[in-house]
């Protein structure tokens, strides 16, 4: 029989394959055996395997099958024994020739010529029909053949093993198994029951290398089904394997359940929403998410949005209808909109009629001295009353901290009768914080601006950008640049925030800015402002604050007033003079609520004593008397107390109020922190004279000591000193 080898595949008896011969000796064979033949002949296949093993199995289509073992086998010497060890072309690659294989038949054949090369190839599909084994291979022809003896069992033989009991029950289980497994591909494939037909019909020694055959099983096994000549082997190896076959298609089969299981739990969800849904419309009931979208919707059209953004607020609407809440996306969407709907487009704090002289008194009131600035003040204040939407310039008030910066803007806001928002820009060194972050970005949010304008809830309030001077500029942006556009008039009309995606018009925004120092805030932004100094206050001037403004204001806070807690002007000279040092009144403020902090304390005692006598005067009121009386049990009841302010007030009237002296002023703010005195002993002593130096933050004593050493007349400067000092 002429051999065609195999490379690492079987074929097994009952089974079809589709070759392709490329290699010379396989075509050979081909036309030779097959092609030029009136009546097709039988072909021997055989399965050869490498010893690497490492060519793939799809070598029936790729390459010649068996290309090049042929000429390999050539020089070789070939016995009958079980595998064949063949020395190539390449030493590294072993061949081992199986000593069984299966005589096929062709059932179909067709040639062709390669275009380049002129090459010829076969396409061949075969038909396995029986094992046989080899007596003696033969390599030297043009191709292989080898002396077989087949190993078919006769019809006697065959129904001698059939009556065998053992091959019965075999035969049974395979029987069994294997109809699981049709009924299995049946349901899933519904080929209509042609596969049971050829159980009924055939052997099950054939059934079994069919079965086997059709699945994706190791060389090795195919090589070991190859090997069970006995029929009762072959169907318990058979019976293992469709077993197998069966056990993945279970495992695979319950994957997929479990997931198309998910599938409907989340659509089966899904189903119950909307019947919730229903039944809440049915009755009603407004508060779930179409009625939230709805709600949203409502808000959207109140909210006053110029045409060209209400349409692309209504486009962003309608796609967020068309997605479940609990999609990716939704949520950001939703913020967005709800954003757009709450920014006042329109909405404006009425702008009463501008009382000059009313808004005066306020500042007066509010603020002492600052005489020049309150009058820059009341003229902006008036243009503005003359042309309403004149583009005055933007007030920048420079200064220390705490010379009042922030409370004379929130006194044009309230001068104004309009809303009043601080913003800080002490620190951002970020563009995205006045501009926003784009909505692409996870987390993005409007930036400072557009929140404040949200929640302000007007369009028209005065804003202050505090700290002006205190913003940076790194590689995420320069902040100023966008203030330059917040600032301008001529911009700020369709002020563009990255996360809001559409103008905005900042031009009714009063603003106003405050810095500590001129000199960081960049030339072009300065240029937009109009700088109001306050320099800080004298010793005198903080003394009529802290009379005037301060104290009034620090008892109310506490809950306190003069009758509890009265601070002698000596005493408030004395904190200005030892405990603060500064030049604004922020720490003497603070020293002032300590002081009424420790008051609060004394009165807060005092009341207790006053409420429990009160208690006890209210037992013996009528309502507990009767209860007492019938001997009930007591319950809880709530009795109006009956207690005011007032009452307590009368209470104190009689303890005179708590004056504030020296030893109490050590109690509360601790030794002095400034002496006074120092100057003086210091320049008591010959040799020293006294500088005054300026910062922003106010004035500052410095002692110049000169002292001669023996030496030849030279001038050396010690300590730390600036080269202006120096100079
Ligand atoms: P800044 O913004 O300049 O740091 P603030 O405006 O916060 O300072 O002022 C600090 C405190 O000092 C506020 O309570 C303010 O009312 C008070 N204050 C500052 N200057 C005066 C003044 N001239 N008259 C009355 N109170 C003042």
């Amino acid at each position: 029989l002429a051999i065609l080898p195999f490379r690492n595949k079987v074929l097994l008896p009952g089974a079809f394959i589709r070759i392709r011969c490329t290699s010379q000796s396989s075509v050979k064979l081909v036309e030779q055996e097959l092609w030029q033949r009136e009546e097709k002949g039988l072909i021997g296949i055989l399965p050869v395997q490498d010893a690497a093993e490492t060519t793939s199995m799809d070598s029936m289509l790729s390459q010649g099958v068996g290309s090049e073992s042929g000429e390999r086998s050539s020089n070789v010497q070939v016995s009958t024994s079980d595998a064949h060890k063949v020395d190539g072309k390449n030493p590294s690659e072993v061949i081992h020739w199986h000593n069984r294989g299966v005589a096929a038949r062709a059932l179909h054949l067709s040639r062709g010529v390669e275009k380049p090369s002129g090459r010829v190839t076969y396409i061949v599909v075969l038909e396995g029909l029986c094992r046989f084994n080899i007596e003696e291979l033969n390599t030297r022809g043009p191709y292989c053949t080898a002396k077989i003896s087949p190993l078919e069992m006769t019809k006697s033989e065959m129904e001698q093993v059939e009556q065998d009991p053992d091959f019965v029950t075999l035969s049974r289980q395979f029987k069994a198994i294997a109809m699981e497994l049709i009924s299995i591909l049946e349901q899933k494939q519904k080929t209509g029951g042609r596969i049971k037909v050829l159980l009924e019909t055939l052997p099950f020694h054939k059934l079994a290398d069919i079965f086997v055959a059709s699945f994706e099983i190791s060389f090795e096994e195919q090589l070991c089904m190859l090997d069970s000549v006995d029929p009762k082997v072959r169907l318990s190896k058979a019976t293992e394997l469709v077993d197998r076959h069966l056990q993945s298609i279970r495992v695979a089969e319950k994957i997929t359940q479990k997931v198309e299981g998910q599938l409907s739990k989340s659509q089966k969800e899904y189903l119950l929403r909307q019947q919730m849904r229903a039944i809440k419309e049915e009755l009603g009931d407004n508060d779930d998410d179409e009625d939230d979208l709805a709600s949203l919707e409502r808000k959207m059209q109140n909210a006053g949005m110029p045409s060209n953004i209400w349409k692309h607020a209504q486009r962003e609407l309608r796609r967020l209808k068309k997605m479940q809440p609990q999609q990716p996306g939704y949520n950001s969407s939703r913020v967005y909109l709800d954003l757009l709907a709450d920014l006042p487009w329109q909405k404006a704090s009425e702008e009463q009629e501008l009382d000059l002289k009313a808004a005066k008194d306020h500042l007066d009131c509010d603020h002492y001295g600052l005489v020049k600035i309150k009058q820059r003040i009341i003229e902006y204040l008036a243009v503005r009353k003359l042309k309403p939407d004149a583009r005055g310039p933007v007030l920048c008030f420079v200064g220390p901290p705490g010379v009042g910066k922030t409370s004379l803007a929130s006194s044009i806001a309230a001068a104004l009768g309009r809303k009043f928002i601080r913003i800080s820009l002490g620190g951002v060194k970020d563009e995205a914080d006045i501009r926003g972050h784009r909505r692409t970005y996870i987390g993005s949010m409007p930036g400072r601006l557009i929140d404040g304008l949200k929640r302000v809830g007007v369009c028209n309030p005065v804003m202050l950008l505090d700290e002006i001077d205190k913003t940076g500029s790194d590689v995420r942006g320069d902040p100023a640049s966008a203030l330059l556009e917040v600032l301008d008039p001529e911009q700020n009309k369709s002020f563009n925030d990255h996360y809001l995606n559409v103008p905005f018009d900042l031009s009714k925004v009063i603003f106003v800015a405050t810095a500590n120092r001129m000199q960081p805030i960049p030339p072009p932004l300065l240029d937009r402002m109009e700088v109001i100094e306050l320099p800080g206050y004298t010793a005198e001037e903080k003394l009529r604050i802290a009379m005037q403004h301060l104290i009034p204001r620090v008892l109310d806070q506490h809950g306190l007033s003069s009758a509890f807690l009265q601070i002698p002007e000596d005493m408030v000279k004395l904190v200005i003079q030892r405990y603060t040092r500064e030049a604004g009144v922020r720490n003497l403020e603070r020293n002032l609520a300590a002081l009424a902090r420790a008051a609060a304390v004394r009165v807060a005692e005092r009341e207790q004593v006053v409420s429990v006598s009160k208690d006890v005067h209210k037992i013996t009121s009528p309502l507990l008397d009767n209860r007492l009386a019938e001997g009930a049990e007591m319950e809880m009841e709530i009795i109006p107390m009956g207690v005011n302010n007032h009452e307590i007030s009368n209470a104190f009237r009689i303890a005179s109020p708590l004056v504030v002296d020296e030893a109490m002023l050590e109690k509360i703010l601790g030794p002095p922190r400034f002496d006074d005195q120092e100057a003086a002993d210091r320049v008591a002593t010959p040799g020293v004279s006294v500088g005054l130096v300026w910062t922003a933050f106010g004035g500052e004593v410095q002692f110049v000591e000169a002292m001669s050493v023996v030496g030849n007349g030279e001038l050396h400067l010690t300590g730390q000193l600036g080269d202006v000092i120096k100079e």
